[in-house]
């Protein structure tokens, strides 16, 4: 909104980004000169509000010299193919409801269509009572923990999923990572 005027914009988006761990970019090594107030600083300027609406956060460590001199794990063409199969398994879960994939499913599909028994949602259960996690962030981790069984082939969300699903849920305090 800006005078008398009101415009509304498509928000369907798909935000990537990374961040230095410290403002010279070494921590945690020694190399690291940034003080303290720096540290703390840099770490309030990702808001607890704003990690819990990013899906996926993951620390990248560096690499040592022999893992760079190695031949990537994964080619881009398998991934490619695999994250292929998965989108098409979404599209024919959410035939009909307007979603096409897992990350448009709002809270509603979400209880829909990813049934899972007590077991299975234990760990975000007890994650929610430790106060880890929102309920915000329990529906987005189980959104997660759906595409990860979708990228494993498998019809069903299982515990390991869940499990997985919640490595990518970190908290920055310590003020270094990557959100994407
Ligand atoms: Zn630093």
């Amino acid at each position: 909104m800006r005078g008398q005027r009101t415009a509304i914009f498509p928000t369907r988006f798909l935000l990537v980004a990374a961040t230095n761990p410290c403002p010279c970019g070494h921590a945690p090594s020694r190399r690291c000169r940034c003080r303290e107030a720096d540290l703390a600083r840099h770490a309030r300027r990702l808001s607890g509000p704003l990690l819990d609406r990013i899906d996926l956060l993951v620390y990248v460590q560096r690499p040592d010299a022999e893992r760079l001199a190695q031949e990537p794990t994964a080619s881009s063409e398998t991934e490619r193919a695999r994250v292929t199969a998965a989108r098409e398994r979404q599209r024919e879960r959410l035939d009909g409801t307007g979603a096409t994939c897992n990350g448009h499913m709002d809270a509603r599909l979400l209880r829909r269509h990813v049934r899972v028994s007590d077991d299975v949602e234990r760990p975000l259960v007890d994650a929610y009572r430790r106060g880890e996690l929102s309920a915000r962030g329990r529906d987005r981790t189980l959104r997660l923990a759906r595409t990860i069984a979708d990228l494993a082939a498998s019809d069903e969300v299982l515990r390991e999923h869940v499990v997985a699903a919640l490595g990518y849920r970190h908290e920055m305090s310590d003020g270094v990572g990557v959100a994407a």
